[in-house]
Parts: C-alpha cells; sequence; structure tokens
C-alpha cells in the first residue's frame, strides 16, 4: 500500500460548479515531464547556439570571399598592368625586328651597288624583304626570324666580303695604272720605222718625258726580270699574275730587282734613253699569256 502510494500522485481538480475530479497519475510521470522539458530547453539553446556560430562562420566566409575578391581586383590590376607593359615591349619589338629588317634591306642595296662598282655578282642573297604585321605579332618567333634573318646576312656578308677581296686582289694585278707621266708619242701596232726604212710591230707604247721621271709599276706583281736586253737598254718585267706581265723599257735607273714584291704604283724605275731609244721615253708592254696586247685597251 505504501509503496502503491508512493508511485502514485493523486490530483484532484476541484471546479466551482461541478465535481471534484481525482486524476491519479504514476509519481515518474512529472520527472519525466521536467526532463524532457530540460531536453527541449538544451536542445534549443545548443541549437541557437549553433545557429550563431554558424552566423559567424557565414560571416567569416563572407568576409573571406570579400578579401578574396579584392585580392582577385588586385591581381586582375597587375595582369593588366602586366599586359600593357607587355603591349608596349611587343611594340618595342616589332619596332626593332622593324629596324632590323631596314637595316638589312640597306645592306642589300649596298651589297648591290658594291657588286656593280666591282664588276662581281655574288652569292644568292635571302629574301629578306618580308612584311609583319603588328597585330599579328609572335614576339618568339619574330625574335626568332630576325636572329635567323641576321645569321644569314652575316654569313652572306663573309662570303659577299671574300669575294670582294678576291675581285681586289684581281683587280690590283690588272696592268691599268699609266705607269709613267708624260705625252703618248706612238701607240701599239704597226708603224714606220723609227731608225730606218718600212714599217716595224711596236709591241707597246711609248711615253715621252724628261730623263728622271717616275716609272710605275702598272698593277701588283713580283719582278721577274731587272737588267739590260738588247734594243730594250735598262728593262724591267713584272709578272702579274693572271697572265698578265709588263714590261719597261729604255729606263736610266732600275730600282727594283728580280724576285722583288712590287704594289700597284709603285716606283719601280727612272725614265732614261737607254738601249734604242731617240730621247728619254718609256716604252711599255702589255703581255696576255704570252703575247703582246693593246696597252691602251687595258689603261685606264
Ligand atoms: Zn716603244
Amino acid at each position: 500500500m505504501k509503496n502503491k502510494d508512493n508511485s502514485k500522485i493523486c490530483i484532484m481538480i476541484i471546479p466551482h460548479t461541478e465535481k471534484v475530479k481525482r486524476i491519479t497519475i504514476p509519481k515518474w510521470v512529472p520527472k519525466v515531464i521536467i526532463t524532457a522539458i530540460a531536453i527541449v530547453v538544451t536542445v534549443t539553446l545548443v541549437f541557437f547556439n549553433n545557429m550563431s556560430s554558424s552566423e559567424i562562420e557565414l560571416k567569416e566566409e563572407y568576409n573571406n570571399k570579400i578579401t578574396e575578391l579584392s585580392n582577385l581586383e588586385k591581381e586582375y590590376e597587375n595582369k593588366q598592368k602586366e599586359l600593357e607593359k607587355l603591349k608596349s615591349q611587343n611594340l618595342e619589338l616589332y619596332e626593332i625586328t622593324n629596324e632590323v629588317k631596314n637595316k638589312l634591306v640597306e645592306i642589300d642595296k649596298l651589297q648591290r651597288q658594291l657588286e656593280k662598282m666591282a664588276g662581281i655578282k655574288s652569292s644568292s642573297r635571302g629574301n629578306i624583304i618580308r612584311k609583319i604585321n603588328p597585330e599579328k605579332l609572335d614576339p618568339e618567333k619574330e625574335m626568332e626570324v630576325s636572329k635567323e634573318l641576321l645569321e644569314d646576312k652575316e654569313k652572306e656578308l663573309e662570303i659577299f666580303i671574300q669575294d670582294l677581296e678576291e675581285r681586289f686582289e684581281y683587280l690590283e694585278s690588272i696592268p691599268d695604272l699609266w705607269p709613267a707621266e708624260g705625252e703618248l708619242t706612238s701607240t701599239f701596232g704597226n708603224r714606220k720605222n723609227p731608225f730606218g726604212k718600212g714599217t716595224q710591230f711596236h709591241q707597246g707604247i711609248d711615253i715621252n718625258n724628261s730623263s728622271g721621271t717616275d716609272v710605275k709599276a702598272a698593277a701588283k706583281g713580283i719582278v721577274v726580270f731587272s737588267g739590260d736586253k738588247a734594243g730594250y737598254g735598262k728593262v724591267i718585267i713584272i709578272d702579274h699574275g693572271n697572265d698578265y706581265s709588263t714590261l719597261y723599257g729604255h729606263n736610266k735607273k732600275l730600282l727594283v730587282n728580280v724576285g722583288d714584291k712590287v704594289e700597284k704604283g709603285q716606283v719601280i724605275a727612272k725614265m732614261g734613253n737607254t738601249g734604242r731609244s731617240t730621247g728619254p721615253h718609256l716604252h711599255f708592254e702589255i703581255h696576255k699569256s704570252g703575247n703582246p696586247i693593246n696597252p691602251l685597251e687595258v689603261l685606264k
């Protein structure tokens, strides 16, 4: 009974009008209700707490996003600046490559002029006149192309200079320099014999001037004869290579010896009247492949 009383609670409801109502409930019920309420409150509190922490998280996330966004903006600005810089660099590059090409065209023109002057045709030239479109400019490619063009031109110029040097070397060996100043008194070919009757073949030209006038080498070469020759008096013969040789006769004094290397225009003798001569003059002959040729066709 006591146990039974302890385990139950009696609730009496006493209204004013009606009969008293009596409800009997087990004693553990209110405890459960209180516990339930406590749980609900706790859950609610936790829930609210969680809500506010998630709100903070959200706010933090938002702030982060804002920071990220401003960073992105800065990055974009930097990129924009970089782009501008690249653009100006591109333009600079375009100007440089164009400059390179213009210079190459100028060199090409000069080369052609030199070729014309020297009377040679150098090895084939590359096609360097290529228009470039700045909008389609690929900096690396353009640099590569410019580099290749310059390298090609360098090789080409090396060959050209070699060709020119060979040409100048050849021209230096052509006996086209007048060997003495003076008056041309006799030309190449048949002429009246100055020492007798009839005609004789004159193998060269005569240049008259006073005794002691400088006699110069008509081209560079090697002295192959320096001495007396019947009729010619004191004579110098120079071998110029390329099948050319020259003879200088009737000299008063010889200034070079056999084996000497002489330059074009070098004084090799003094004009005189030695040998069969009617007065101080230079008898000058040019031989090509061993045969005398008309010096006036060679002299400039
Ligand atoms: Zn003569």
